[in-house]
């Protein structure tokens, strides 16, 4: 996996530029200098996408791709570490319900001691 890197105002306005000032997620809304722009990575990072940023959107349309790519990233790891024969944490099992081991129930419901 790549180190994650940032951009630079200059690599950052280039982008901008490139896209024409829209959002690059496809749904054409221009993005102003006081919208909150998101520096995206269009193939993410967990994929094995560049380390820094290659588009600019606006923060709900990343919202919206980022819990998409969380989903793949998740299911890519489950797949490698399945390959790999890496067994994950399994949960504890739910405990029952408390009851004396010194105690023992007949099948008519009386409880005597063992
Ligand atoms: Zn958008």
């Amino acid at each position: 996996m790549n180190k994650r890197q940032y951009l630079t105002p200059t690599e950052k306005l280039a982008i901008l530029v490139k896209q024409d000032w829209r959002c690059s997620c496809g749904c054409g809304r221009p993005i102003w200098p006081v919208h909150r722009i998101e520096w995206e990575h269009t193939l993410p990072i967990g994929l094995g996408g560049p380390s820094k940023p290659d588009a600019a959107m606006l923060y709900l349309c990343h919202k919206i791709k980022t819990k998409g790519d969380k989903r793949r990233i998740a299911k890519a790891k489950r797949m490698r570490n399945k390959f790999l024969g890496i067994v994950t944490r399994k949960k504890k099992p739910i405990p029952s319900r408390p009851f004396s081991t010194c105690l023992r129930k007949k099948m008519n419901g009386e409880v005597v001691a063992r």
